[in-house]
């Protein structure tokens, strides 16, 4: 287990080097399963997380199946190796309270009236956890359903605010999640609504706002790195349509 450090903040820097407001270094590959319709995998600092998104497809058991929609499944799941003493391998409250927000946090952009009676499956196994493995599970499993193809209306993006030494910092890592004085972590559309909001320990109202502003920031820059990584995954075949496009305008002409 770490240790509480006797400070959190030394001459404005963090205890990983970081600026209060400066969030974690962020890898993220897509379409790394073969199995799945979609699938996502996110290094943020020390998480590693991956995300499998099944679907539309459809419903089992039978008796879940919605006439006028489908409906979205979210399984959050932390390997026992995941932590530092070994976690007891299975759900549990935690793990059952964090798919349910987490759902709801992508619930609103997904185009879920387009599949009635199917099913969207997402499953989000933490690998490695050092705090936010909810956001950074919202992250991987929002560029996956758009590797899946799903309809959105856009990504959702996600990170935390915490508060240690009595100052808001952004995107919190283990230390200062476990013995700082809040933490907040927040998922938001591209458009900046949010749709997710949960709080841990005590903020100011002034606080609370300028947390909001900066997970905002937060956001998106993440946002950008989700949206570069999908292009970067679909180059090949957006040059290749743009190719046919010019080709056959080209026969058009003649
Ligand atoms: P989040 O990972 O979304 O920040 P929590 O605030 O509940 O969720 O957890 C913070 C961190 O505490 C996790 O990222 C993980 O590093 C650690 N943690 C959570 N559950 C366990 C557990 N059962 N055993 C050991 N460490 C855990």
């Amino acid at each position: 287990m770490a240790t509480k450090p006797e400070r959190f903040i030394t001459d404005g820097i963090r205890i990983d080097g970081r600026r209060p407001e400066e969030i974690r270094p962020i890898k993220i590959e897509v379409g790394v399963l073969d199995r799945a319709d979609g699938s996502c995998y996110i290094e943020h600092g020390l998480n590693k997380i991956l995300a499998a998104v099944y679907g539309p497809r459809e419903v089992h058991p039978r008796h879940m199946q919605r006439p006028t929609t489908a409906i979205v499944r979210f399984r959050y799941n932390m390997a026992s190796f995941s932590v530092e003493e070994r976690k007891r391998p299975g759900p549990d409250r935690r793990s059952t309270e964090v798919s349910k927000v987490s759902r709801e946090a992508l619930e609103p952009v997904i185009f879920r009236e387009n599949f009635p009676k199917a099913s969207i499956d997402v499953f989000v196994e933490v690998l490695q956890a050092d705090a936010g493995t909810r956001t950074v599970g919202i992250n991987a499993a929002s560029v996956a359903l758009a590797d899946a193809g799903i309809p959105m209306r856009g990504l959702v993006s996600a990170c935390a605010v915490g508060k240690v030494d009595g100052e808001l910092v952004l995107d919190p890592m283990k230390e200062e999640d476990n013995y700082g004085e809040a933490d907040m972590p927040l998922a938001m559309t591209q458009k900046g609504e949010i749709t997710l909001l949960q709080m841990d320990g005590n903020l100011t109202a002034e606080e609370l706002e300028r947390a909001i502003e900066m997970a905002q920031k937060g956001c998106r820059t993440i946002y950008e790195l989700q949206r570069d990584a999908l292009i970067e995954r679909y180059k090949k075949e957006i040059e290749k349509e743009e190719n046919n496009k010019e080709e056959e305008e080209e026969e058009e002409n003649k």
